[in-house]
């Protein structure tokens, strides 16, 4: 294995970190796709599952093509550690399982992904655990809510959809200070543009779907922060009570994506600036939510705490829900598709799609609108994205009136 150290640059270490050398030498790690892994006797196979000696059991337990993109996260996020499972909510699933039980009290951001909220609202207050849903931009609020029992503070920053961004520093003080758990939901900014450990979170989750991976062929989830508080994931909530395990094959695939992870960033980046560039001269737009807009209420938490502004772009037209639909049926080379982080650009309404998990009450709360759209900027060239929009903006005018 290469030796990863600090010395190398990000773009070394999403190639190499983790990378161990096979028997045959290939350059390319082999995919193990192997269930079960063979002991030399009796006396190895129980020091293995004492932990006393180190190597492979199961693959529900760890799997050496798992094994190298754990070794890769950590090192990009500066982490003791880092494990992948089979999905994001996954990822989710098993760090809330592992660390909360019946009677415990959780701070969440109230604009969170949606399958996120419906576990938090619906499936873990089913055992008895409550949450209190919060603007988690506004420090005070934290405070206001933080209950005896309160025992986990949960953000996603920038907040799928509306972009919200809470200060991780700020409530990593507050959390630590009343011995709180501190979990970030970094998914829209991969450790290439914002690491949360290194900014006082315990652990940071990720949808290894979106640009971990990058491809749009996998879905897969993954969470970092110290040895000892992954370990516990891993033989608590990965193993016993969700089982949401990352294949081999899918592990192999996140690989080949992470090697390209700082380059794509780049460009999905440039693409979403030239994009609200455009959006900003257009009149049909009302308000548009881009964490690199310094009118944006987020701007300067977001210049203090993300390298880049990020490739997630929210925009809300005017004339609503129905000039919004009319949109995104409008555009040709944009994908009408949920999902994020993919080389093709991905446009999405969410309050009738990734956010229809939310009620209708709640989604007013969450500040996302009936017209509210979001786009994931692609890879594509940026002038080709701008036409598309721009004809499918043309094909507005039966909906918005020209004044
Ligand atoms: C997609 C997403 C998730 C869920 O991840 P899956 O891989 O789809 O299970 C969680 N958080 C955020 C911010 C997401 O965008």
């Amino acid at each position: 294995m290469v030796p990863v150290t600090k010395e190398y640059g990000f773009s070394t270490q999403q190639i190499h970190a983790g990378h161990l050398k096979n028997s045959a030498g290939a350059l390319t790690s082999p995919i193990y796709q192997s269930s079960t892994f063979v002991f030399d006797n009796a006396q190895q196979g129980a020091n293995r599952f004492a932990g006393e000696e180190d190597g492979f059991i199961y693959t529900r337990l760890g799997n050496p093509t798992e094994q190298e993109i754990e070794l890769k996260l950590a090192a990009l996020e500066g982490a003791e550690a880092a494990l992948f499972t089979a999905s994001g909510m996954g990822a989710i699933s098993a760090t809330m399982h592992t660390f909360l039980q019946s009677g415990d009290h959780v701070i969440s951001s109230e604009v969170v992904y949606g399958c996120t909220h419906a576990l938090f609202d619906e499936g873990l207050r089913k055992y008895g655990i409550d949450f209190a849903f919060v603007d988690t931009t506004k420090t005070d609020a934290i405070v206001k809510n933080i209950k005896p029992n309160t025992k986990m503070i949960y953000i996603e920053t920038p907040a799928n959809p509306t972009l919200d961004i809470s200060d991780i520093q700020a409530i990593a003080a507050i959390a630590h200070e009343h011995d709180l758990l501190f979990v970030v939901d970094n998914t829209f900014c991969t450790p290439y543009l914002q690491r949360p450990i290194e900014l006082g979170a315990d652990l940071a989750v990720y949808s290894a779907t979106k640009y971990i991976n990058g491809h749009g062929d996998v879905v897969a989830g993954a969470g970092t922060g110290k040895q000892d508080m992954i370990d516990q994931i891993r033989m608590v909530g990965l193993k016993d009570m969700t089982g949401s395990v990352i294949s081999p094959f899918d592990a192999f695939l996140v690989n080949r994506g992470m090697k390209t992870l700082s380059l794509r960033m780049d460009r999905h980046v440039q693409n979403a600036q030239k994009i609200v560039e455009f959006l900003e001269s257009e009149a049909k737009v009302q308000q548009i939510f881009y964490p690199g807009n310094p009118n944006f209420a987020g701007y300067a938490v977001a210049q203090q705490q993300m390298s880049q502004p990020g490739a997630m772009i929210a925009f809300d037209l005017k004339g609503g829900r129905a000039a919004g639909e009319k949109f995104i049926n409008s555009v040709e080379l944009m994908s009408l598709a949920v999902s994020l982080g993919d080389a093709e650009t991905l446009i999405e309404h969410p309050a009738s799609m990734t956010h229809s998990t939310y009620s209708e009450a709640d989604l007013k709360q969450a500040g996302i609108s009936q017209g509210l759209i979001r786009v994931s900027a692609g890879l594509e060239d940026a002038a080709d994205l701008i036409n598309d929009m721009a004809q499918a903006f043309a094909k507005l005018d039966t909906v918005i009136p020209v004044s």
